[in-house]
């Protein structure tokens, strides 16, 4: 279920390893496919939606069925996923949802600023920013976990960067605030460090340990204190699909928790990717990024050739990956990350370069033409 990253990567990687008599379907309530990086690209106006996505019906030239249609109850007893049209029995079960935006969970959020995430107000953030000539742009993380832990900062070198295009970088202020003491708790101390440097070097203020409570008109209301903006951008709270919450397998507030196996309590289901927590350590969960995702999905699916073969259940999730920090000007870093280094996480930023560019565009590029 789902036709994300992680769905996309566990459907193909059961088809190259399991003869034609095993059935796979994909079934997701849209019928195309972008990564959501794409969504930064079209604030920075090198890219369109129309033309970045790609039919999910693709899938079928390779032998996955696809179903367009919203699942609507998982049924764990029967074994049966119920969509606005039929029931589809399954023999093994891959959830793949994702996350739901939940900007209602902040009074005012939605009604006065734009959602960094949402692809509708995506376009509206690219001509917001070049239209603007002066004043103050305020950018957010109004919840936690949150997908793609760099992306806001990427957001926000990027929209300075078309600032200094239109030249009115000078008279815009812009300031970030999170929860978080640090920019990147998950990438540690010092790639936060390093992500604040080059926040400074833009003129872009971080302020950390500020809770969003609430948005009124051109102002922000934390915990303690607030914030004024002409143009206010924000990643919203976060939460599991409600199907996921109704069949119990995702407590209210919360994921659907598990360990690398990714495995339920129920026999030969999984969650892989942003609908799951899986926590490294007391502290540290996996962060929910595409890369992790589709890691996650491999291993899964690996797994479940295993099982039908009647062989090992050799496959672990490694927790190897990275993510691209983009900073302007066709230039990125890149976070690296091992979730489970012994003892604990390791991660690292590598200085931007336009070769780490180039690598995220390849990133996009190659699954593409795998998945599709
Ligand atoms: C701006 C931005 C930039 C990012 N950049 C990166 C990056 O550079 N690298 C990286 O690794 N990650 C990046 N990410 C994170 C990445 O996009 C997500 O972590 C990834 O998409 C998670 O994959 P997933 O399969 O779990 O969920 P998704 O890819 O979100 O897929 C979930 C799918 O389930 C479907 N679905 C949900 N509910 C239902 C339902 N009830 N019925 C049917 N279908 C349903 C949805 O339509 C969707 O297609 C970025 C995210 C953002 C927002």
């Amino acid at each position: 279920m789902g036709g994300g990253f992680g769905g996309l990567a566990a459907a193909n990687e059961l088809r190259e390893n399991l003869s034609q008599d095993t059935r796979i379907t994909i079934v997701d309530k849209k019928d195309w496919f972008m990564m959501d990086l794409v969504k930064l690209w079209i604030i920075g106006g090198s890219r369109e939606f129309e033309t970045s996505k790609r039919p999910l019906k693709a899938v079928t030239k390779k032998g996955i069925e696809f179903i367009n249609e919203n699942v609507t109850k998982i049924d764990l007893q029967n074994k049966i996923v119920r969509t606005s049209y039929r029931r589809l029995h399954y023999d093994y079960l891959i959830i793949a949802l994702g996350v739901e935006l939940a900007p209602e969970q902040i009074p005012g959020l939605k009604e006065n600023g734009l959602v960094l995430y949402d692809l509708n107000d995506v376009p509206k953030i690219r001509d917001a920013i070049r239209s603007m000539k002066s004043g103050k742009i305020v950018m957010a993380i109004t919840g936690l976990p949150y997908k793609c832990p760099p992306a806001p900062y990427e957001a926000a070198l990027l929209i300075r960067s078309v600032l200094e295009e239109t030249g009115s970088s000078n008279s815009i202020q812009m300031e970030f605030y999170s929860p978080t003491p640090i920019t990147l708790p998950a990438g540690g101390p010092q790639v936060s460090e390093d992500i604040l440097q080059i926040l400074k070097s833009k003129n872009i203020e971080f302020y950390g340990n500020h809770k969003t409570t609430a948005v009124e008109p051109n102002k922000l209301k934390f915990e303690s204190g607030e914030a004024s903006f002409d143009l206010l951008i924000t990643v919203p709270p976060h939460k599991a699909p409600l199907v996921a919450v109704d069949c119990d397998l995702a407590k209210p507030g919360k994921f659907i928790e598990v360990d690398r196996t990714c495995k339920t309590k129920h026999e030969n289901v999984y969650a892989i990717g942003d609908v799951n927590q899986i926590m490294v350590t007391d502290k540290i969960a996996v962060p929910k990024a595409g890369i992790f995702a589709e890691g996650e999905g491999i291993a899964v699916a690996r797994n479940i050739v295993s099982k039908i073969k009647k062989e090992a259940e050799a496959a672990t999730f490694d927790g190897k990956g990275g993510c691209y920090l983009e900073t302007g000007k066709k230039n990125a870093g890149y976070i690296r990350v091992d979730m489970y280094a012994d003892p604990t996480p390791v991660t690292e930023l590598k200085s931007p370069s336009a070769d780490y560019f180039a690598e995220k565009e390849k990133f996009e590029k190659e699954r593409l033409e795998k998945w599709l």
